[in-house]
């Protein structure tokens, strides 16, 4: 391997930045958005374009150059960067195109989901995507994309109309229903396994205001809470929406200040529905308990999509565990009301998106996201801006993962993960892995692409 080479070999060929420690610019473009992440890149290859991604991927192959590439950069695990190598960075291509005629947005492999909202709500409309604005669009779509629209309108995944792709051997396709239809499965769900995606083509969906916002309630009621919840996501009609949270209300003026700091089980709304259909629809629920504080109403789309965005600034420390789960059973809620008396520090968190709605309507098999028949997808978040507490939201999420997971339905959604094993990736492509890993074997058979959940060739 030798990555001098490799960038001897680039340079003439592209129009990009390429950045090398000790250059003006390398600190800032090795850094990812979970702080816990500190790898050192040979080099950044910053592409402006698809000619510039063709060039870099031939280069490292040739000259046997490790590869990773980095959308949004917020993968848990840091999996969009890698020590020693060549990074293939897209952050630069964050063009969001929409065509309203035919009702589609064709976002750049840069772009982060508040890039896309920006672009599509100029139009009235949306494509789900998750529920952080900063996350990048890249690296949530190939892994499903869960959020805030899955209910009314599916996955990200189940949106996704075509993808650009720079394949292992640098050359170019076109993946969709009509074209190379074995990679577009397989990109549906199986992450960054078998090639560079430059560009996505999405369908877009009617929403411009949702009926949204949060209900917090005292962690001694999480029982009737969680019971309440599960019998209502489970029956919900499509238009309504809501994760449930443990969460710290944190101290800002968005919360009345006798809020401030203290211990909540949630729930965050998310309704396309009329504002009225969708007060009528979650007024039951939103009144179980004595609820602490229920700020719901109508709000613009993307605003709801960047509410969380400056409480998670780039750069804390981030520990992730995650399941998926067919219910909420009553041994279980015990499990969860102790580990959430212990949330850690004003940060941290954990969140249960409903995976059923319109996700429900494609198989299991039908994209490479196999786990559609279940009801929630689990997410356990250690959070804190301090590094000096990384063991103390590590020790935390662990614990609690050890706690809940016999609870669980076995795999979890792989971009909840972190670098976790090759048995934890089998787990949770259960029944599609066989199939990726022959898919693998027909367009990444060196396994070039292998920073990621990785799918072993066949
Ligand atoms: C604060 C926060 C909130 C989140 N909320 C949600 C949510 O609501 N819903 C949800 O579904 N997920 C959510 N996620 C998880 C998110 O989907 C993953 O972290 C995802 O990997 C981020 O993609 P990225 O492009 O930002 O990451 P990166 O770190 O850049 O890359 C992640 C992986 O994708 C691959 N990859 C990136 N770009 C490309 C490309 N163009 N072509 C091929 N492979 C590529 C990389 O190689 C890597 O393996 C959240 C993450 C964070 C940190």
């Amino acid at each position: 391997m030798s990555l001098q080479k490799g960038i001897d070999q680039l340079k003439p060929q592209f129009r990009g930045y390429i950045l090398i420690l000790g250059d003006a610019g390398y600190e800032e473009a090795r850094k990812v958005y979970n702080g816990m992440i500190d790898k050192r890149p040979g080099a950044i290859a910053r592409c402006l374009n698809v000619a510039d991604v063709m060039a870099a991927v031939r280069a490292a192959r040739e000259q046997d150059v490790l590869v990773a590439i980095r959308g949004g950069g917020h993968n848990a695990g840091g999996l969009g960067i890698c020590d020693g190598g060549l990074v293939i960075d897209l952050s630069l291509m964050r063009s969001a195109h929409v065509n309203p005629a035919s009702r589609t947005v064709r976002a750049e492999g840069g772009c982060t989901g508040g890039d896309v909202d920006h672009a599509t709500h100029a139009f009235g409309m949306a494509t789900p995507t998750g529920t952080i604005a900063t996350t990048g669009i890249a690296g949530l779509t190939l892994g499903g994309g869960i959020g805030h629209l899955s209910r009314p309108y599916g996955l990200t995944i189940d949106n996704l109309l075509a993808v650009d792709v720079v394949l292992a051997d640098g050359s170019f396709v076109i993946a969709s229903a009509d074209e190379h239809q074995d990679l577009f499965w397989a990109v549906q769900g199986g992450g960054g396994n078998f090639g560079v995606v430059t560009s996505f083509l999405f369908r877009l969906q009617p929403v411009k205001m949702v009926n949204a916002g949060p209900t917090f309630w005292p962690l001694d009621q999480t029982p009737q809470v969680m019971k309440a919840y599960r019998e209502f996501i489970a029956q919900a009609p499509e238009d309504v929406s809501g994760f449930f949270a443990f969460l710290t209300v944190p101290p800002v003026p968005l919360f009345p200040a006798h809020l401030h700091n203290q211990k909540m089980c949630a729930v965050i709304w998310c309704s396309t529905a009329e504002p009225a259909r969708a007060d009528q629809l979650t007024k039951a629920i939103r009144s179980v308990g004595k609820p602490a504080l229920d700020h719901v109403g109508p709000m613009p789309f993307p605003a709801l999509q960047s509410l969380f965005d400056p409480l998670y600034p780039p750069g804390l420390q981030w520990y992730w565990r995650a399941d998926f789960f067919k219910e909420i059973s009553d041994a279980s809620i015990a499990v969860h009301q102790k580990f959430a008396e212990a949330l850690p520090t004003g940060h941290s968190t954990m969140h249960m998106y409903p995976i059923n709605g319109a996700v429900h309507h494609v198989g299991n098999a039908d994209t490479a996201f196999s786990y559609r028949d279940v009801l929630l997808a689990g997410v356990i978040v250690g959070v804190d801006p301090d590094p000096k507490n990384k063991e103390k939201i590590t020790d935390w999420t662990k614990s609690y993962y050890d706690a809940i997971h016999p609870h669980s339905s076995g795999g979890a959604y792989v971009n909840f993960m972190m670098e976790e094993g090759q048995e934890r990736v089998k787990a949770s492509f259960r029944g599609n892995y066989d199939r990726l890993a022959t898919i693998k074997k027909k367009y990444d058979p060196s396994n070039f692409f292998r920073v990621n959940q990785n799918i072993k060739p066949a």
